[in-house]
């Protein structure tokens, strides 16, 4: 791809409502049209996905009587990817008493997200977070509990006070186990048709309105079309595009970007996240890295030594000559400054010689004050699950020796773009979860992604999705309609293109030079020099890719290898436009460094005079230049300041 892009159109309207902030989502369900109970189960609704966003969103529509025809390419819906959430949930329930609200986790949010997110839509993320914890415990979700019997609740990076709400180290277990049992009621009484191990590879569009998809059952390898009348897709994010991440192996970007290929615009693709609590890379042979939650940061310490090139083991460097380096910078927040900034400081340590561990990249994350303090019991109760998977993956007893962290991809705050009702740009086609470009802005602090997945699927999208099914008549439309026979047929030639190139390299040779390509250049930190040479290195991958891919197999059985390549070929276009969208953004501003903007003391600065909007990307063709549309963002009661934590 050139460098060139064009502008279109401004975006003017997202359809939320004006009024005070607090009314606004009040306002837009009553403003809503709405579908009688007994008409519902004449609409059919195609949900893509059953982790927590899609999960929860399946159950609450085949609850209100919706036919449901739900997806997931797994073999069961409670495997998605949301299952490995460890750290907990944020809620603004104030059980502590410790000076939260509704208004501060909307504050804290907005904030975090370094004032690059539409306040209505973090307002009603903060007013709904508060129902979330409700209908779990009402599910049997065992968040922890204190003595007393109150929920329990630990901090997360970016706030002061204890709003996140978990289980143990398996949060995400524990909601998704409560959204499949929803789904499994559903599913048995006959109000979801699920297909796991079926997945979408491509949209249907009929006069300009999302109608289906069209998707391969992994096992037989047939290829079947599925109509509706509006079409959820709960995706997931695209943090694989970087090979190694955090994300379970099989998260991929397939359905959002084959859904922008056919319109839907993709918002903010360069806003990735970098978990700076991970553990370090530990050689070429890798291909996933593992979160240690951020929780660990409530109780453990970050240091590194202060004299570059110490090589002595932890216990041998005395305390006065450990540097503690997040408590000395930001000593407000201190451990628990909010990820992209945790991240970066890990970066500037590392890159000054007192990394620790292999190849000097890593940190470390020290328990011994907080054993003592608590004792070992008590850090084991809290933690006992991720000390136990770090000692089984490093072979190192972090009740002995601390941690060793450092950042790592993690989740992506970019998607689909989605007005307030969480519909895309194609009439009918809504996103929803991390596969939306979300409430998070440039940066999403810990504990708020479960947050809007479970708003999305059980409030937000049961709400507005009526408002689209009122305004119906659907045309009832067959399978044999001549786009659908169509959509399908180009699904079907690009299986046999992939499996007719039969080249000279592994879909994973591709994969990971583009992983390596992306985070050497468009990773924790960019620049315009870096940016330019990834965007001039993909477009030759891609080729390289469509004449020297081996794909072995064939196209009708349980085919991985195939699986991986077509989503490995979206990778490859969707990296194309994130570096574009990262080079175009001449600001930093939340996990988008751009070293070029940064502040005396090495923070991201924003430009809120140029780029005080939403970068929502309109498919032009592979290879084409983009039509950029903005969508100017309005901070009537955050104002944006230089982001400050010290
Ligand atoms: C290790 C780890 C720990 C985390 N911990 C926390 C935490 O403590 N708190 C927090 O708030 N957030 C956390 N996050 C982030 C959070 O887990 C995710 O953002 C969230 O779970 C995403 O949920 P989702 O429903 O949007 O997508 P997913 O859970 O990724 O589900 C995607 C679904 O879509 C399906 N799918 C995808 N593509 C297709 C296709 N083409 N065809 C058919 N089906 C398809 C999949 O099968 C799956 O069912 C963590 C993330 C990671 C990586």
């Amino acid at each position: 791809m050139s460098l060139d892009y064009s502008v279109g159109d401004p975006i003017a309207d997202t359809k939320a409502p004006a009024g005070p902030v607090e009314e606004r989502w009040d306002k837009r369900r009553f403003g809503a049209k709405l579908v009688n109970p007994a008409n519902r189960r004449k609409h059919t609704v195609i949900v893509v996905g059953t982790g927590l966003a899609g999960g929860s969103a399946g159950a609450t529509l085949a609850e209100q009587g919706y036919h449901v025809i739900q997806f997931c390419f797994q073999d069961s819906p409670r495997r998605a990817h949301s299952i490995a959430a460890q750290g907990g949930i944020n809620a603004a329930k104030n059980y502590r008493n410790d000076g939260d609200s509704i208004y501060r986790l909307f504050y804290d949010t907005v904030k975090g997200g370094d004032f690059r997110s539409r306040e209505s839509n973090v307002y009603r993320l903060a007013q709904i977070s508060v129902e979330i914890i409700d209908q779990c415990v009402a599910q049997g979700v065992p968040f922890a509990r204190e003595y007393g019997g109150l929920l329990d609740t630990r901090s997360f990076g970016g706030v002061q006070v204890s709003r996140t709400f978990y289980a143990r180290g398996q949060t995400g277990q524990q909601l998704l186990l409560g959204a499949y049992q929803a789904l499994s009621r559903q599913i048995d009484a006959g109000n979801i048709e699920m297909h796991p191990r079926t997945e979408m590879l491509d949209l249907i569009v009929i006069d300009g309105k999302a109608r289906g998809i069209v998707a391969r059952d992994l096992v037989t390898g047939e290829i079947s079309s599925y109509v509706a009348d509006a079409v959820v897709l709960a995706t997931g994010g695209y943090g694989n595009t970087f090979f190694l991440s955090t994300n379970a192996k099989g998260s991929n970007a397939t359905a959002i970007w084959r859904a922008h290929k056919r319109g839907a615009h993709f918002a903010n693709p360069c806003y990735t996240q970098i978990h700076p609590t991970c553990i370090p890379r530990s050689g070429d042979h890798q291909s996933k890295l593992t979160l240690m939650s951020e929780s660990l940061r409530n109780d453990g310490r970050v240091w590194v030594p202060k004299q570059a090139g110490d090589t002595r083991p932890p216990d041998q460097i005395p305390e006065d000559e450990r540097d503690y380096y997040l408590e000395r910078i930001y000593p407000s927040f201190g451990n628990l400054v909010p990820r992209d900034i945790a991240s970066r400081a890990a970066k500037n340590v590392c890159d000054e010689g007192r990394g620790v561990g292999p190849g000097g990249l890593g940190v470390y994350l020290d328990f011994a004050d907080a054993i003592e303090r608590m004792g070992r019991d008590k850090v084991e109760e809290k933690y006992g699950n991720l000390f136990e998977m770090y000692e089984r993956i490093t072979n190192e007893d972090p009740y002995q020796v601390p941690m060793r962290i450092y950042p790592a991809i993690h989740y992506t705050m970019g998607g689909l773009w989605v007005d307030y009702d969480l519909q895309s740009t194609i009439p009918g086609l809504f996103v929803i979860g991390e596969a939306n470009f979300s409430d998070h802005g440039a940066n999403r602090l810990g504990a708020s992604a479960l947050m809007q997945g479970l708003a999305d699927g059980y409030f937000v999208l049961p709400a507005t999705i009526n408002d689209y099914l009122a305004r119906g008549p659907f045309e009832a439309i067959g399978t044999d309609h001549d786009v659908v026979a169509r959509t399908e047929t180009e699904v079907h030639d690009r299986v046999e293109k992939l499996l007719s190139i039969n080249g000279d390299r592994t879909v994973d040779s591709f994969h990971r030079e583009l992983g390596e390509l992306v985070w050497d250049n468009c990773g924790m930190a960019r620049t315009e020099a870096s940016l330019r040479k990834a965007l001039a290195r993909i477009p030759e991958l891609r080729e390289e890719f469509w004449t020297r891919v081996k794909v072995t197999g064939g196209e009708h059985e349980l085919n991985q290898q195939l699986e991986k390549a077509g989503r490995v070929a979206d990778f490859i276009e969707l990296a194309e436009l994130m570096c574009l969208d990262a080079l175009h953004r001449e600001e930093s501003c939340g996990g988008h460094f751009r070293e070029e903007s940064q502040t005396p003391d090495g923070e991201a600065m924003r430009d809120d005079e140029n780029f005080s909007y939403v970068a929502a990307w309109e498919f032009t063709g592979v290879g084409e230049p983009p039509v950029l549309h903005k969508e100017a963002l309005e901070f009537e009661y955050v104002h944006p300041t230089q982001r400050s934590y010290a």
